[in-house]
């Protein structure tokens, strides 16, 4: 069976396409977002998702999250005594999402198409492959978010037109200019920043926080920094209802409010919205649209739910944009359409995609102006939002007398000069020695459906090939260090399913237990205790009674009321 996985940086969700339909599949606490977040205990058991930010805001040094933000770099998160990559610690997020839908489905899982941001480079493309690897996951398809989230509208839909997906996640923006026509779906282009995303929405609001009460930053411990950060996220999100909100919180046994106003927070957040407004204009400009011919906005990712980010559209757009899917949803609903797509189901029109490579491909050469050499220019091969697949080949010549060898770097950019661009990998080929310029090489760049680059070299003189299997250029791990990475993570076991929603419970009591003071810390420390107790009798019909007195209680002290 094969799945759709949008793997967000906030949130993730896992897909199907059933009986002629996409429907999103509910994880083990009947959720359809399931945060992207990880914690594992000593033991080596590992929670993810809601548990996992439960647990996060007690054990802040045993959890992680934002995450996606290091996919594809060599940087270790440490969780306890256990340092992970990104690509790691998503693996464990897929491990989880795939076990949700074998439980779903009643069936195994061995297949995923996963959406990625379309401004995902090379490196974090394949980081992902990876990640659906060591989850068990053969990655049969990477699909550009803003494209997943066109399918889903203008298949759901059925309405030709021109449209502009504006995705704004957790931690990243992407914009695309897609069209559908005839039933084909075309991108025509496709812009973003892996760097901007809600979260800096909530960090500004915390640092406005900061900044008002004069509450010192260092004197926070790690603690309750995460809980200060999650009271910024839910003002933030308090002003989809509210023109204004009042943010307080008790730190060091003091307490500290803010009243921001909706204008007042806009004002602040000019400049992250400045950030939105190049990507966009950007992705217009590549496409050769004008904002008038652009039919539908379509909004994407939990942060287009801010008003400060409506507003930004509308203002820009001169009118509201829509949304027709839930905006949270729309990316794993195009996944699983994919899915549908892809094994031709009867149930779909046939809608065949056409994407665009959302960034310039190309190689370091040294720029002879016939005056005087220059080295480190950079070469694009395959320009961006050029249709893929596409194959590009570029003839360079030998740069030096009597050279026995040439260093092909690939690299990936826009900028004039190839050190300003990521190095995606290097490829090393003999040439006979000779004048300068004697000996020519082809490079070709063929860049395949899933963004995923193959590159290949050619001295014309000897015939040598050598095709490149592109390896992160930063610390690449060696086969043994993988294979040794792997085994650690087998280890790791995830939080049996039929637990979760009573372990979860738990980290939510020992969470406001830390919290609380005298008196209620002993009426929290007998109904944890009474729970476990329970918990010891497997018996299923008591647990789930004892499990609602203790949630009842739980609402009580947090909310105030049950
Ligand atoms: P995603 O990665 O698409 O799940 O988006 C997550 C981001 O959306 C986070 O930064 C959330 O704080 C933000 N978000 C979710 N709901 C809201 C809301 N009602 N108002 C503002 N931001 C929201």
């Amino acid at each position: 069976m094969l799945i759709g996985i949008d793997l967000g940086t906030t949130n993730s969700l896992v897909a199907c396409f059933r009986n002629g339909r996409a429907e999103i599949i509910p994880n083990r606490l009947g959720e359809h977002l399931t945060p992207s977040v990880v914690s594992i205990d000593s033991e080596g058991t590992v929670y993810v998702g809601r548990s996992a930010k439960e647990r996060a805001i007690i054990h802040p040094m045993e959890s992680a999250a934002v995450f996606k933000r290091g996919m594809g770099t060599d940087r270790e998160y440490v969780l306890g005594e256990r340092h992970l990559r990104a690509e790691e610690l998503s693996s464990l997020i897929l491990r989880s999402l795939k076990e949700d839908a074998e439980h779903y489905l009643g069936e195994t899982v061995t297949e995923a198409i996963i959406s990625v941001p379309a401004y995902f480079n090379d490196h974090q493309r394949k980081a992902t492959v990876r990640a659906g690897e060591m989850a068990g996951l053969n990655v049969s398809r990477i699909i550009n978010e803003p494209t997943a989230a066109a399918i889903a509208h203008g298949i759901t839909e059925k309405q030709d037109a021109c449209y502009l997906v504006f995705d704004l996640g957790g931690g990243t923006f992407d914009v695309s200019v897609l069209e559908l026509y005839d039933s084909i779906m075309e991108v025509h282009a496709i812009a973003g920043d892996n760097f901007i995303g809600g979260e800096d929405f909530t960090e500004l609001l915390y640092r406005l926080f900061l900044k008002h009460t004069g509450v010192d930053p260092n004197s926070l411990d790690l603690q309750m920094e995460a809980e200060l950060r999650r009271t910024a996220e839910s003002c933030k999100c308090a002003f989809s209802h509210n023109e204004e909100i009042f943010m307080c919180c008790s730190i060091n046994g003091q307490l500290h409010g803010m009243r921001l106003t909706l204008e007042e927070y806009e004002r602040a957040c000019e400049p992250l919205l400045e950030r939105l407004r190049r990507p966009l204009e950007r992705s217009l400009k590549d496409a050769r649209v004008t904002l008038e011919e652009i039919d539908r906005i379509v909004p994407v990712g939990g942060a287009t739910r801010l008003p400060v980010v409506q507003r930004f559209l509308a203002k820009l757009f001169k009118r509201m944009p829509e949304p027709g899917l839930d905006p949270d949803e729309a990316v794993a609903i195009g996944a699983a359409l994919q899915c549908g797509l892809k094994s031709r189901d009867k149930e779909l029109r046939e809608v065949v995609l056409t994407d665009v490579c959302p960034f310039t491909l190309g190689t370091e050469i040294v720029m002879d102006n016939g005056y005087f050499e220059e080295s480190g220019h950079y070469l694009p091969i395959i320009e961006r939002n050029t249709i893929i697949p596409v194959s590009r080949t570029e003839t360079v010549y030998t740069a030096h007398d009597d050279q026995t060898r040439v260093n092909v770097r690939i690299l990936q950019g826009e900028s004039r000069m190839a050190q300003n661009n990521v190095l995606l990998g290097e490829l090393s080929v003999p040439v006979p020695p000779g004048p300068k310029g004697r000996e020519s090489l082809d490079i070709t760049y063929t860049y395949d459906v899933n963004a995923l680059l193959e590159v290949d070299v050619l001295v014309r003189s000897t015939g040598f090939r050598r095709k490149l299997l592109i390896r992160s250029s930063r610390s690449p791990l060696s086969q043994e260090e993988a294979e040794e990475r792997m085994k650690l993570l087998q280890y790791l076991k995830l939080n049996p399913r039929d637990e979760e929603p009573n372990r979860l419970l738990l980290l939510r009591g020992e969470r406001l237990y830390e919290e609380a003071m005298s008196e209620t810390r002993a009426w929290l420390d007998h109904a944890i205790t009474e729970f476990e107790q329970v918990l010891k009798k497997k018996d299923r019909l008591q647990i789930q009674r004892a499990r609602e007195k203790l949630k009842d209680i739980l609402d009580e002290i947090e909310y105030g009321s049950n």
